[in-house]
C-alpha cells in the first residue's frame, strides 16, 4: 500500500511522509500539515475495537494515518505511551451524569491536562521519526508556555533519547501550581527558565530564536537543530483523533449508544486542536452529530462559528480558564483547508495577518454551521456552572471544563435526542483555587496547598501527580531578562 502523504495547508507542492512532516513541524510557507486525503472507515471497524484497551484503540487509529511507520513500532509506542503507570485508572474514561449527559475524562496522564494525551506520545513519534528519515543531529525542543503546555511536554520529553527540551514561562503570569509543577520537573535533559515579562515575551523571544539563522548556525556546530512542541504539529494533533474513537467505543460498551447512532462533543476550545480531531473522526466516519465549540469570554470562535467573521481586533481578557485565553486559534486553518481548498486559506491567512481579520463565503459559512455549534460563557456562568455540578450530581469539574458543560446544558435543551458528551480538559485539582472559589468559599492557605484545601471540602481525591508536590525539590530558579533568552539556549 502506497503511504498517506502530507501537504502544507497553503498549497506549496512538496508532499512529504508523516515522520517528515512530524519533524518538520510547521512547512516553509507558513502552513501547517495535512493528509492528502482523510483515511474513511466503517461500523466494522468500530465494532471491531469496543472491547479493545485505549492503546489498542490508539494504534489502530494512528495507523491510518502515519502509514509509513513500522507497525509493530507503532503498536509498541503506543502501548508505553498509553500504560497504566503514565495514565493512572485509564486514559480516557467517559463518566455517565444523566440519561443523556455524558464526561470524557482527559486528565489522568501525569500533568492532569488534556495535553498529556498527546504530549505523552509525541516524543516518541519524534525520536523514532529521526531514525526513519536518518537524522544525525539532536532536536532541542523549544516551548514557551503560559502554563499547561510547557508541564506537558517537559514530562513527555523528558529523558527522551537525541532529544533535548527547554521551556520559557512568563515569571508572573503562570498559576503558583504550574510554576511549581515546572520548577520541580525530573530529567537530565530539561531545562526551565523564567522570563521577566508576560507570555508574549516569551513566546515572541522564542520565535525570534527561531528565525535567527545565526543561532541556527551555532547550533550546528553543536550537532543541534530546533524544533517545536506546539500544537501546530501534526504529532500533536493525530493522537487526539484516537480518544473520540475510544469515548464512542466506550458509549457502545456501555449501551447508552447503539453502533451506528449519532453523539455530539462539547469541547473547551482554545487553539481549536483539539475540536478539530473531533472533526477528523467524523470526516472519517465516527457517528458524530454536532460538535459544539465552546469558548470563555475570549469568545472569537464563538462568532466566527456563528457569523463567518474570523475577527482578532477586541479586547484580550485575562480568565479563570487560562488555556482558552486565546484569540488567534492556529488550527482554524486545518479546517479553512478542508472547506475553503490551498488558495482560500492561503488569503484568508494573508489577511488574518495584515488586518487581522477574514470573512469566509455565504457557501463556507453554511458549510461550517452543518457540523458545528458554538457557545460561549461569561466568568459568572463559569463559577456558576462549577457549583452546580457539584450539587447536582456530586461530580467536581475544573473551570475549562465548566465553559462547556454550560454549553453542553444549552445544547440539550434542543437537542435531537442523542447522547450529549462534554470533553473535560483538566483535573480540578490543577485550577484548586478558582474551583474553591467557584463552590463559594475563600481559598485560606496559600496557593500551593489549595489541592489538600479543595480535598477536604469535595471529599474527591487528588490525582496522584498532584499529591504533595509542593514537598518536591525546586530544581529551576533561573529568572532572566527576554534579551537573555538566546544566550540562555546556547549555553543549554
Ligand atoms: C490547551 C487546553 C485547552 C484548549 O485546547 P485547544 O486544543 O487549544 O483548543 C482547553 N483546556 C485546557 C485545560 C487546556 O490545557
Amino acid at each position: 500500500m502506497d503511504n498517506l502523504m502530507y501537504k502544507s495547508t497553503r498549497g506549496s507542492k512538496e508532499y512529504l511522509t508523516s515522520a517528515e512532516a512530524i519533524k518538520r513541524g510547521l512547512a516553509e510557507d507558513g502552513g501547517l500539515y495535512m493528509p492528502l486525503t482523510i483515511p474513511k472507515i466503517d461500523l466494522d471497524f468500530i465494532g471491531g475495537m469496543v472491547e479493545d484497551t485505549y492503546s489498542e484503540r490508539a494504534f489502530k487509529v494512528l495507523s491510518l494515518y502515519l502509514t509509513d511507520y513500522d507497525k509493530n513500532t507503532l503498536h509498541d509506542i503506543c502501548k508505553k505511551a498509553y500504560s497504566d503507570t503514565r495514565f493512572i485508572g485509564g486514559a480516557a474514561p467517559v463518566t455517565s451524569l444523566n440519561d443523556k449527559l455524558n464526561v470524557l475524562e482527559l486528565w489522568h496522564g501525569p500533568t492532569c491536562a488534556f495535553k498529556d494525551m498527546a504530549l505523552q506520545i509525541m516524543p516518541m513519534l519524534l525520536s523514532e521519526a529521526l531514525k526513519m528519515t536518518g537524522e544525525k543531529k539532536d532536536a532541542l525542543i523549544l516551548v514557551a508556555t503560559s502554563g499547561d503546555t510547557g508541564k506537558a511536554a517537559l514530562e513527555g520529553y523528558r529523558d527522551v533519547d537525541k532529544i533535548r527540551i527547554m521551556v520559557f514561562y512568563p515569571e508572573n503570569g503562570v498559576s503558583a501550581m504550574q510554576k511549581l509543577q515546572m520548577a520541580s520537573q525530573e530529567g537530565e535533559n530539561v531545562n526551565v527558565v523564567a522570563i521577566k515579562g508576560n507570555f508574549d515575551d516569551a513566546q515572541t523571544g522564542v520565535k525570534e530564536i527561531f528565525a535567527s539563522s545565526e543561532i541556527a548556525e551555532k547550533l550546528l556546530e553543536k550537532n543541534t537543530f530546533l524544533s517545536s512542541a506546539n500544537s501546530i504539529n501534526w504529532g500533536r494533533l493525530v493522537p487526539q483523533i484516537a480518544y473520540y474513537f475510544s469515548a464512542y467505543c466506550d458509549m457502545v460498551k456501555s449501551g447508552k449508544t447503539k453502533l451506528g447512532e449519532k453523539v455530539t462533543f462539547v469541547v473547551p476550545t482554545g487553539n481549536f486542536g483539539n475540536i478539530f480531531a473531533a472533526h477528523l473522526a467524523r470526516q472519517m466516519g465516527l457517528p458524530i452529530n454536532k460538535l459544539v465549540c465552546a469558548s470563555n469570554k475570549n469568545s472569537v470562535l464563538t462568532d466566527f462559528i456563528e457569523n463567518g467573521v474570523y475577527d482578532k481586533n477586541r479586547e484580550f481578557y485575562t480568565t479563570i480558564s487560562p488555556s482558552m485565553d486565546i484569540l488567534v486559534s492556529s488550527n482554524v486553518e486545518r479546517l479553512l483547508s478542508l472547506i475553503s481548498g490551498e488558495n482560500g486559506t492561503y488569503s484568508y491567512m494573508d489577511s488574518l495577518k495584515t488586518e487581522g481579520k477574514y470573512t469566509l463565503t455565504e457557501e463556507e459559512k453554511n458549510n461550517v454551521k452543518l457540523g458545528f455549534k458554538a457557545g460561549f460563557t461569561t466568568e459568572e456562568e463559569t463559577n456558576f456552572e462549577i457549583r452546580d455540578t457539584f450539587e447536582k450530581y456530586n461530580y467536581l469539574i475544573d473551570t475549562h471544563t465548566a465553559v462547556a458543560m454550560k454549553c453542553a446544558k444549552d445544547y440539550l435543551k434542543d437537542s435531537q435526542g442523542e447522547q450529549v458528551i462534554v470533553v473535560s480538559t483538566a483535573s480540578p485539582y490543577k485550577f484548586a483555587s478558582s474551583v474553591i472559589e467557584a463552590l463559594g468559599k475563600t481559598c485560606e492557605l496559600e496557593a500551593v496547598l489549595a489541592p489538600e484545601e479543595l480535598e477536604s471540602l469535595t471529599k474527591k481525591e487528588i490525582p496522584l501527580p498532584l499529591v504533595k508536590l509542593h514537598e518536591k525539590r525546586i530544581r529551576f530558579k533561573k529568572s532572566i531578562d527576554k534579551n537573555q533568552m538566546a544566550k540562555e539556549v546556547l549555553e543549554f
